[in-house]
């Protein structure tokens, strides 16, 4: 027996439906790339996303045709977001910071048809235009006045022309909900890279998920700063579930500097921001010296890399905003984790309780993982056994786009590449990437409690830690380390901060400082790229 309740797709545009109808008038608020600040609201986002949907009709685009973005976080980018995908299109994001020959690559794997770029990208749109074999038109994020004269680009238009004139109310399209909604390739740290294509279905479940309690917590009572881009999994869904619940959204642009941040944050009331590691270091970097506060923000989600414990505990004890942290990854569209207390935490002392939200937490409802030892055998939780974490779930893929790289699904789940320990709670730790494991003597040593050690040094910006070829012990540990401007530290310094923290065998046999530590395009430390640039170290004892 069926149940009788009305079969309504779950589809992105009754999102934008819902947030025109109830929260028409609250503000959507971005930094332009010309550096000033638009303001409009939700009725003014569905009005104009139903431009982008007629345009592409009026262009001829086919059903799941792709629609390619090179764009930060803004009101055009996310008008596309709706028009494309709510119109049945597929929209995809591509990263700006990846090479030209990347882009170009990626643009003609998807089968780009339209590619719609902020203008300061003209740069790479006319080195990668001649290559890009599929796509039939280029739009300019801009008014039309604004567009280069002669820039060599056949057809391109003005985004602002391109929108106008499609006013008549359009009806959104209903279709399966199962339909592609939008992909985003993988940094692809090995080969080429591979795509993940989301559904509308699994935007949906993942946009409500994102938005409960225990996870993002978001409501129409706040003002929401996605710094975490658009161009890189959907801005983590947040502009999903912006619209799910209405809360006002603040959109940084390009100004992804300490100094724009905090401005952004303090003139829009910003009660709760997203973002990677590295950008919330730039923010702190720039208010500890000027002795500056938040005045409204009360918490921020932090994942996409190990936030270290440093991090956390600045925010909290220094800014009085509560860090939760997570994890997730482009396969799980993304979130897989997130760090907050079950009730009976509350009990313990207030020291405890900062053990358990140092870890990227545990699993929302709708991800389940489990820890496997190489044979494939589950692994217990007891918050020491560490094996391969692997996950499945509605908002997690099944395969690649043009089923690249063959099946990926292990007995029906998917292997992520991380190292995690899970303790009886649920409660997730990732120590390490699987390629980036280092052992030592037979035994694992978790170079994120490296790195998260050497972050807690005042003088560290940044720390690394890979294995280096040792001739006895297989590999030893060395830490990279990026000192704070103006600071100064010893090799001796760094290396008796570990002294008590973990197992002597553990502790680093050498450090590294260095000017910069290679990043890639999604703002994560490159360790293969730092390996490489390391090929002629030798440790101290060789
Ligand atoms: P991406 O698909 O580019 O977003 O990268 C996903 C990967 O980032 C994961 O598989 C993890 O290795 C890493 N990652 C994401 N969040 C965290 C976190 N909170 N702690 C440690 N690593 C993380």
């Amino acid at each position: 027996m069926l149940g009788l309740m009305q079969d309504q797709p779950l589809l992105i545009s009754s999102l934008l439906a819902h947030a025109q109808r109830h929260h028409g008038d609250t503000e959507i608020v971005s930094r332009r790339v010309e550096g000033d600040i638009h303001r409009y609201t939700y009725r003014d986002l569905a009005d104009r996303s139903q431009g982008v949907a007629q345009a592409l009709d009026h262009m001829g685009l086919a059903f799941s045709d792709r629609v390619a973005t090179l764009a930060w976080n803004g009101y055009r980018h996310l008008e596309l977001y709706f028009g494309v995908s709510g119109s049945g299109r597929v929209l995809h994001t591509i990263n700006p910071r990846l090479h030209p020959d990347q882009i170009a690559w990626i643009a003609n794997h998807a089968q780009d048809q339209v590619l719609c770029f902020e203008l300061s990208f003209l740069p790479i749109i006319q080195a990668v235009q001649p290559h890009c074999k599929t796509v039939k038109h280029w739009v300019a994020l801009c008014a039309p006045e604004q567009l280069p004269a002669d820039c060599a680009i056949p057809n391109l238009l003005s985004y602002e022309s391109w929108i106008a004139g499609h006013s008549e109310r359009y009806q959104w399209p209903v279709f399966d909900e199962k339909s592609a909604s939008s992909m985003c390739y993988t940094s692809g740290t090995t080969g080429n890279p591979k795509a993940a294509l989301y559904s509308h279905r699994s935007t949906i479940l993942h946009a409500y998920a994102a938005a409960l309690p225990d996870v993002m917590a978001l409501s129409a009572r706040d003002s929401v700063l996605p710094v975490v881009p658009m161009f890189h999994v959907n801005a983590w869904g947040i502009p999903y579930s912006a619209a799910l619940t209405g809360c006002k959204l603040v959109l940084p642009g390009p100004a992804l500097d300490g100094k724009s941040i905090y401005e952004l944050i303090e003139a829009e009331q910003v009660t709760y921001a997203a973002g990677v590691p590295t950008i919330w270091q730039m923010l702190l970097g720039h208010m500890r010296p000027l002795g500056l506060k938040f005045t409204s923000l009360n918490r921020t989600v932090i994942g996409g890399s190990a936030c270290p414990p440093a991090m956390i505990n600045a925010f909290r004890d220094d800014y009085g905003v509560e860090v939760l942290h997570a994890w997730g990854m482009t396969e799980m569209s993304p979130l897989g984790t997130l760090c907050t207390l079950k009730n009976r935490h509350l009990k313990l002392p207030v020291a405890e309780q900062l053990k358990i939200r140092l870890k990227p937490g545990r699993a929302i409802y709708g991800v389940d993982m489990k820890i496997v030892d190489s044979q494939g055998r589950d692994l217990p939780w007891d918050g020491k056994s560490f094996g391969d974490l692997l996950v499945r779930g509605p908002w997690i893929l099944k395969e690649y786009f043009k089923g690249e790289g063959g099946d990926p699904l292990v007995q029906g789940w998917f292997p992520t590449g991380d190292v995690a320990t899970i303790d009886a709670d649920g409660y997730m730790q990732i120590t390490d990437r699987s390629k980036d494991v280092i052992k030592s003597g037979g035994e694992w040593i978790s170079s994120i409690d490296v790195e998260n050690i050497a972050m807690a040094h005042p003088a560290v910006a940044m720390a690394a830690c890979i294995g280096v070829a040792h001739p006895k012990w297989d590999e030893r540990p060395v830490v990279v380390v990026v000192k704070r401007p103006g600071l100064e530290l010893t090799r001796e310094e760094l290396l008796a901060s570990y002294e008590g923290k973990i197992a002597k065998w553990q502790i680093p046999d050498d450090v590294i400082f260095t000017e910069s530590i290679p990043l890639g395009a999604t703002g994560k430390m490159q360790k293969m790229k730092l390996r490489e640039q390391l090929a002629d170290y030798r440790l101290p004892s060789q």
